[in-house]
């Protein structure tokens, strides 16, 4: 049976019939004919936090955990497993919610899942009593509002995802 298929020197409505039909003919500036097709590709992948698994119940339960070297002790914002000065086991603490602005930069392009809230703002937040910087998303706020040492306070999805994507920041209101 023959199927009748669309004809475009656009490629714009080529996509769009693809959408729409699953397949069209695009037609190029000297006359030849190539035919696409969409073909939807999924993929389940199966992925373990191992032993990152309490940060990201943390996240859940509106906590941000860190790690701490039992002997040096150096305090991670970003967990680690063991301590990178002295090589003991860490173990887990709950870090402060409220912390300052560090470094912070706007990114104009996003993955797709941050093209809806594209432009973005990353940052390094520092916590009293901790050691190395958390890196996150600072929302509610926009470019020109942001400054080095600014008090900024953790924010949590909910529901949870189970993302690293469950927490960022915002600007800390004065009282
Ligand atoms: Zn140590």
């Amino acid at each position: 049976m023959k199927r009748e298929l669309k004809r475009s020197r656009k490629f714009t409505e080529v996509q769009e019939e693809l959408r729409s039909s699953g397949a069209a003919i695009f037609t190029d500036a000297e006359g030849k004919e190539s035919l696409y097709v969409l073909s939807p590709y999924h993929i389940d992948y199966v992925h373990s936090y191992a032993e990152d698994t309490p940060f990201f119940l943390g996240l859940s339960e509106g906590r941000l955990r860190g790690t701490r070297c039992p002997s040096c002790p150096y305090v991670f914002a970003t967990p680690r497993g063991h301590c990178q000065f002295c090589g003991e086991p860490t173990e887990w603490v709950d870090l402060p919610l409220k912390g300052k602005v560090h470094a912070w930069t706007t990114c104009h392009f996003g993955s797709e899942a941050f093209l809806k809230e594209t432009p973005y703002n990353l940052v390094l937040v520092e916590f009293e009593g901790v050691n190395s910087l958390f890196f996150s998303r600072l929302k509610d706020c926009t470019e020109k509002d942001i400054f080095v040492g600014m008090p900024v306070e953790a924010r949590f999805a909910d529901p949870a995802k189970l993302s690293v994507t469950d927490v960022w920041f915002v600007p800390t209101k004065p009282r």
